[in-house]
């Protein structure tokens, strides 16, 4: 088997090597060009590359194609055509032309559009990435595309995402020349994704319609143990796990998917997959059929994925670390310190940028990690707090603070000194003291944003990011510009001089768990936006409208209609919340309740009969207890669907939000509780669920 790991390795995917073997040198030239350079590809090359395509897909035992998108959804979307075509005699041929594969037209009228599609028209077209290799999953072709509509709107996650990697390119390049760069002609971003999820036994799983309809559950006790043996973290692999983490390997190999990393998490039943990082594009398409990827495959064991970033209370949820850096086009990392006085200069100026895009736009940083699932876990005290901050690591803050006031760094005197003279110390990877309770954190030659939940797109706090450092950059370069080369190390230092000033408040070193780190930050006018209904106002403000606007990455319309989506996203998922609670407390909780109480109640009678004289205040107290608890249950239940009922009569998006968020859940938290407490009364055999300890520690 291993040996032919390498063989199998890409095996599905439209690569490189097919490319050149199938296709005539000047059309692969052609492609080649557009795939490195973004340039315009000619029908002609079109043409060329679907024949090779579709031989290629035809070996392969693929019948039909699809493009595939990713809509506002948050999941990926597919239209199977099949290559079968009429050949005039009742026979078929496989067919698939340039324009086949170059554009399509799904039927998209029913995708979340957030009224996009009313202003403007109504059909959507889906155009190829070809930056994205296409691969075969299931005898299909799959085509990486951006989804618009006939106007030019993006009603997707991918083309905001090559939009921002555009603009990222340009403003970085500029700036690279001006500061004497004479090779660089592109820049791309870089994404490593840490996925993390859950496993469970499928048939525990089907029992329970928490997990089904919501993808957490609402209630439950805690089992005995939870993590607090911290023995999971990395722990020996269960063999049912390993032989999923092996098949999962395999398919995601099979799709040029480098999975590199896999380990044990710190929950129960949790676990971590990494893969090699990749351009940002093609590492998000790769993340979301990674995420489709690990359900598929768990189906097989008799599993479930869950991607939920808190299926279960009491213990950690599930995040995604989003690891991100620059390249430039001759292989130099951009967030690598140097070894040279010109490196240097080159690495503080981004780094500064990225400081300044994060000060700036912390707001949007926050948001591009909000949803329903993931406000279970910010600030939790298990994932970094919903206050946007920067780690750098004692080393380079010293760096800064030396720059920022004139000292020779790692010195106490006061010198007039360049920054190209500053020998920055060389930060070795993987250094030890990482803060881990950082939500965006430097780690040796990129950074990491830690505060995305799970079943996150990576694509959004990509576009957040990419487009926050173009503007950074972009006003950097007004600084500097029509500065004489001589001048220039000086003007960098003064430029990063007043930029610390400035932005040095997002940077925080300590414990981002801490309660002094939220009066702190509220003291330095960080934002502390706690919701998905808090901050996504934020999303609308002018200087974020005009941010995304003047980099051509959404256009006002688009930002508007993608915040109505993600409220409407949100009002959705707590009302399909709320309404299971109801229904499972209603229809399976409190019948278990009621016949435990008076199966308690017969008991305790038939004992009378047989010992009149036998006094019962065990018994007496349960029954009490549990019949308390039916009412309680019964009141909490009326009061929830009163609730619901007022929430879908809202009519303004955001205050139904709003009103979800203070009133809706915190009447499920409240029942959550009642019910925790009844379960630990009632005795398994009547409890209509598989419990946490059966769910958790069953594989
Ligand atoms: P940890 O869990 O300690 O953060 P991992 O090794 O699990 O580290 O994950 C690090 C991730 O960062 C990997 O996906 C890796 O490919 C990615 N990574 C490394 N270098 C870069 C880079 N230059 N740009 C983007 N991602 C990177
Ligand atoms: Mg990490």
């Amino acid at each position: 088997m291993n040996r032919q790991i390498p063989e199998l390795y890409g095996s599905m995917i439209f690569s490189d090597k097919v490319m050149r073997k199938k296709l005539p040198k000047d059309m692969y030239k052609a492609l080649r060009k557009t795939i490195e350079n973004g340039t315009h590809l000619e029908l002609d090359v079109a043409n060329s590359v679907a024949v090779a395509m579709k031989e290629w897909a035809v070996e392969n035992g693929a019948t039909h194609y699809t493009h595939w998108f990713q809509p506002m959804t948050g999941f990926t979307a597919e239209k199977h055509d099949s290559f079968i075509s009429p050949s005039g005699d009742g026979e078929v041929i496989m067919d698939f032309s340039g324009k086949e594969l170059v554009k399509g037209e799904p039927d998209a009228s029913s995708f979340p559009s957030g009224g996009l599609r009313a202003t403007f028209e109504a059909r959507g077209y889906t155009a190829w990435d070809p930056t994205s290799p296409a691969f075969i999953k299931d005898g299909t072709l799959y085509i990486p595309t951006a989804f618009c509509s006939y106007s030019g709107e993006a009603l997707d996650k991918k083309t905001p995402l090559l939009r921002s990697m555009e603009a990222l390119s340009s403003e970085a390049v500029k700036m690279l020349k001006l500061l004497g760069n004479k090779t660089v002609t592109r820049v791309s971003t870089t994404i490593g994704p840490e996925q993390e999820y859950f496993l469970v036994d499928k048939e525990l799983y089907r029992q329970r319609k928490d997990l089904i309809f919501c993808g957490r559950t609402l209630f439950g006790a805690s089992a005995p143990k939870g993590q607090e043996m911290e023995d999971h973290y990395f722990g020996a692999l269960k063999p049912k796990v390993s032989a999923y983490m092996h098949d999962l390997d395999v398919e995601l190999w099979k799709l040029g998917i480098p999975a590199k990393t896999k380990h044990n998490e710190v929950a129960p039943a949790q676990h971590e997959l990494a893969p090699v990082f990749d351009t940002a594009n093609v590492a998000v398409d790769h993340n979301q059929l990674t995420m489709e990827i690990m359900k598929k495959v768990a189906e097989k064991h008799n599993l479930v994925c869950l991607l939920h970033e808190k299926p279960f209370e009491g213990i950690n949820g599930s995040g995604k670390h989003n690891n991100w850096s620059l390249i430039t086009n001759d292989g130099v990392n951009l967030l690598d310190p140097g070894r040279t006085p010109a490196q240097n200069i080159q690495f503080l100026v981004f780094l500064m940028a990225v400081i300044k895009a994060v000060d700036d736009y912390a707001d949007l940083m926050r948001i591009s990690a909000s949803s329903a699932g993931n406000d279970h876990r910010l600030g939790g005290n298990e994932a970094p707090p919903a206050i946007v901050s920067i780690f750098l690591g004692d080393e380079l803050t010293a760096v800064l603070h030396s720059i920022e006031n004139d000292m020779y760094f790692g010195k106490q005197e006061k010198v007039q000194l360049d920054i190209g003279a500053h020998v920055l110390p060389h930060f070795v990877k993987d250094s030890t003291d990482r803060n881990r309770t950082s939500p965006f954190a430097f780690t040796g030659n990129k950074f990491e944003f830690r505060m995305l939940g799970s079943s996150a797109s990576v694509a959004t706090p990509n576009i957040v990011l990419n487009t926050a450092v173009a503007e950074a950059l972009a006003q950097f370069y007004q600084e500097l510009e029509g500065t004489k080369p001589e001048d220039m190390e000086h003007a960098v230092h003064e430029l990063l001089k007043r930029a610390i000033r400035k932005h040095k408040k997002i940077i925080f070193n300590g414990n981002g768990y801490s309660e002094e780190w939220v009066k702190e930050a509220e003291s330095r006018g960080l934002y502390n936006l706690i919701s998905t209904p808090d901050c996504l106002p934020q999303f609308i403000v002018e200087k974020n409208v005009d941010l995304f606007t003047k980099h051509h990455i959404f256009t006002k319309d688009e930002i508007f209609s993608r915040y109505e989506i993600l409220l409407e996203n949100y009002v959705k998922t707590i009302l399909i919340e709320a309404r299971t609670l109801l229904e499972m407390l209603t229809k399976d909780f409190l019948p278990a309740v009621s016949a435990f109480a008076g199966q308690t109640a017969k008991n305790a009678a038939s004992k009378k009969a047989f010992l009149p004289t036998l006094s019962m205040p065990a018994e007496e107290a349960l029954v009490t207890k549990l019949t308390k608890t039916y009412t309680d249950l019964t009141d909490g239940l009326t009061q929830l669907a009163d609730l619901v009922r007022e929430a879908e009569s809202i009519d303004d998006m955001q205050k139904e939000a709003e009103f979800c968020h203070t009133q809706i859940l915190s009447r499920m938290e409240a029942l959550r509780l009642t019910a925790n407490a009844a379960e630990t009364l009632i005795p398994d055999t009547l409890l209509p669920y598989p419990t946490y300890d059966q769910l958790l520690f069953s594989l």
